[in-house]
């Protein structure tokens, strides 16, 4: 089973390549992104918890999001999968190093981990065109500056983390959706 990490600024494009890419090769798709949204639609006690986190741009705590992580993984994934991808997850290195441990606990690890690059002028562009019509609490202006902020500080340093372990693989985010996904597709094939 491969375990692909689609890592990026909010805005990359990680929800719309995973889209491709489960169509493509049918992988299970895990955004946390997504898993806490459904706790907030729900009304959880989770819910409550991240909802107070995500309005503001934060991030949710490492140790709440592992956990949180190694639930999807031992009862949302199929065990017959061909691959996950990782999509919002890990976004510090404390989140990285937790999915080592949960992966090599499952007898697994993180194969690969394809980075959207993108400058911040085009992402703010694209999440505000997105909060026209998504309901998200996050897409307004305001919100957008601080997760901006937020990945920069905690979550760009993933880059170096990966690219120290040989596992990062650069994708141009910006352009033609098609063309973008030609460039990960290249990626993971040669796996
Ligand atoms: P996303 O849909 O991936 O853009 O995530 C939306 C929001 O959910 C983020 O701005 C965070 O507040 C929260 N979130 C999602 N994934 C994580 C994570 N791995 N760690 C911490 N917070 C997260």
């Amino acid at each position: 089973m491969l375990n692909v990490v689609l890592f990026g600024a909010p805005g990359s494009g990680k929800g719309t390549q995973s889209e491709r890419l489960i169509d493509r090769y049918g992988f299970h798709h895990i955004s946390t992104g997504d898993v806490l949204r459904s706790h907030i639609a729900r009304g959880t006690e989770l819910g409550r918890v991240a909802d107070s986190y995500i309005s503001k741009g934060q991030l949710i705590p490492d140790d709440l999001m592992a956990n949180i992580l190694a639930d999807v993984l031992d009862n949302e994934v199929d065990k017959g999968a061909k691959g996950v991808i990782f999509d919002g997850f890990p976004r510090t290195v404390a989140q990285a190093e937790a999915l080592e441990g949960i992966l090599q606990e499952r007898g697994r690890k993180v194969d690969m981990v394809i980075g959207l690059e993108t400058d911040d002028e085009e992402l703010t562009a694209r999440l505000l065109k997105r909060g026209i019509d998504s309901g998200r609490s996050d897409d307004n202006l305001e919100t957008i500056r601080k997760r901006l902020e937020v990945y920069h500080n905690q979550t760009s340093p993933l880059r170096d983390y990966y690219t120290g372990q040989g596992k990062y693989r650069k994708v141009e985010g910006k352009g033609h959706p098609d063309e973008i996904f030609t460039a990960i597709a290249s990626h993971i094939d040669s796996i």
